[in-house]
């Protein structure tokens, strides 16, 4: 300081015998007038110095709660300082000549004889051996040194503990990276799904729009062909209605000349006896001539019977379903034809012991029998017809039950089928006979007429000889009155029915 810079000592007091730090500063005289210190000390000699001395006594104390030895040297290897009060004012190492001198100059641990800490007898006993100073670090201006001297097995202790944790910390570090990757691989994943989950949502949308729109669509092609359908079933029906409708009427054709032989034969009977009557009255044999007009009221009665019976199956009507009695049918359609049976000489057998009924069309049913039946006269009429000479031609009519149907089975006594006509006998237009006197619509409408009424017609050829024709209709299930009630049943039968014609059952 009197030098003119800052002194800086560490030293035990000579007159305290206390150790401080001493910080001492030059002083200056006041220059006047300039209100500065006169300052540059080269060029004036300072009045004096001010020191401070600063114990460090308090950095002893707190270093006393530290296990492991603590020591603070001076430029030369002195310790100073320290928790173990047995290392002061010792050095770390031996000290040099030089050093020695020096100290004993400055008086600074005021003649101390200063040994090394490790020197055998003076710190026996004191934790010294195998201790390094381990943790150094200069502190200060004085080039003073601050040494931790820790055991190695603490050291290692505290290293491995130090690895242990930094090992633990790296694992829950590496464990928090797992588990954030995974976290994030999860997010990821749950978001991967979402999307997944949304396109499938969105598709689902888009495909059930699409399949109703599709579905819509259909739906109305499926409502026009339906509408289409119906009207094509509506023709279909009333085709199918004027076709039965012309069927009867070209049977009639046939009938015509049976008939008008069967109304000319009581006509020419009324003619006689009437004539005869007028005679009988002129004679005045009332009584004679009220027998001759019994018999004309008789042939007259005959006669609106054969016209009624063509009446009700000429007219065209609609097709109510009503119980129908098929052995009065039977005797319906053999009325008809009787003339014809006679004038051709073919025997006409009607076998019907139980009177069996169906819900249907009466004159339909006619239609059908008498269609039978006279195909059945065209068989034993022609000329190579399969009866012996000499016998009869026959027609056996046959009404019987078979399970839940009526049968009406029709044998003749002709050629029987011919073998090449059986598989077409139901086509229309498919007939054998000679031009003209067959259409071969026939058996097609007769067939068209049993099976709208849920039954079938059948052909074949009888182990005896001739053709057999065999109507099977379904049984009412009770009588005329129960059957109206079966209403189910007979909508049933009415829609497939092929409609129209034919009016109330012949009688
Ligand atoms: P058509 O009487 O106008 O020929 P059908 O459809 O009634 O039409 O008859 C078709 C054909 O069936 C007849 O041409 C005939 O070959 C055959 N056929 C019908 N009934 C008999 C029968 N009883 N015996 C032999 N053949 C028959």
């Amino acid at each position: 300081a009197m030098a003119g810079a800052a002194g800086r000592f560490y030293g035990i007091g000579s007159t305290t015998s206390e150790p401080g730090y001493f910080i001492a500063q030059p002083v200056y005289a006041r220059s006047p007038g300039t209100g500065a210190n006169a300052g540059g000390g080269a060029e004036q000699a300072p009045l004096g110095v001010m020191a401070v001395k600063i114990s460090l006594d308090e950095f002893e104390q707190n270093w006393r709660s530290s296990p492991d030895p603590i020591a603070l040297a001076d430029r030369s290897g002195v310790i100073f300082l320290s928790n173990r009060a047995a290392w002061k004012y010792h050095s770390l190492a031996p000290l040099g000549a030089a050093v020695e001198q020096e100290l004993a100059g400055t008086q600074q641990y005021l003649g101390r004889r200063i040994t090394p800490v490790v020197d055998g007898q003076r710190v026996a006993g004191n934790a010294v051996d195998g201790v390094d100073g381990n943790a150094v670090r200069t502190v200060g201006r004085l080039g003073w040194r601050l040494q931790l001297f820790a055991p190695h097995t603490r050291i290692a202790r505290a290293a491995n503990l130090s690895v242990l944790a930094a090992a633990l910390l790296l694992a829950i570090a590496g464990l928090g990276v797992v588990a954030l990757q995974q976290r994030a691989r999860r997010l990821a994943d749950a978001h991967t799904s979402r999307q997944a989950l949304r396109q499938a949502a969105r598709e689902l949308d888009d495909t059930i729009a699409r399949r109703t729109r599709e579905l819509r669509d259909a739906n109305v092609t499926l409502e026009q062909k339906y509408r289409t359908l119906e009207q094509t079933e509506q023709v279909l029906r009333s085709t199918q209605n004027e076709l039965v409708q012309a069927g009867k009427l070209a049977m009639l054709g046939q009938m015509a000349a049976g008939v008008t032989h069967e109304l000319n034969q009581p006509l020419a009977a009324i003619r006689a006896f009437a004539d005869n009557a007028q005679t009988f009255l002129a004679r005045g044999q009332s009584a004679s001539a009220g027998e001759n007009l019994a018999h004309i009221s008789a042939a007259s009665a005959r006669m609106g019977a054969i016209i009624g019976q063509l009446k009700g199956f000429a007219r065209k009507s609609d097709a109510a379903l009503v119980s129908v009695d098929l052995a009065q049918s039977i005797q319906a359609s053999a009325f008809l034809l009787q003339g014809e049976f006679r004038r051709l000489g073919v025997e006409l057998t009607i076998a019907s012991a139980v009177p069996l009924r169906v819900i249907g069309n009466a004159g339909r049913i006619e239609q059908v029998l008498i269609n039978l039946l006279r195909n059945a006269l065209d068989a034993v009429g022609e000329p190579d017809a399969g009866a012996a000479p000499g016998s009869t031609p026959q027609v056996r009519v046959t009404l019987m039950q078979s399970d839940a149907n009526a049968v009406i089975v029709i044998h003749d006594s002709g050629p029987g089928l011919e073998l090449l006509a059986v598989d077409h006998l139901f086509e229309p237009f498919f007939t054998t006979k000679p031009s003209g006197q067959g259409l071969g619509l026939g058996l097609a409408i007769s067939s068209s007429i049993v099976q709208a009424m849920d039954g079938s017609l059948e052909a074949r050829n009888h182990p005896d000889g001739g053709a057999e024709f065999s109507v099977w209709l379904p049984l009412a299930a009770a009588a005329a009155a129960a059957a109206t009630s079966r209403s189910t049943t007979t909508s049933a039968i009415a829609a497939k029915s092929c409609a129209a014609s034919d009016g109330a059952p012949a009688t």
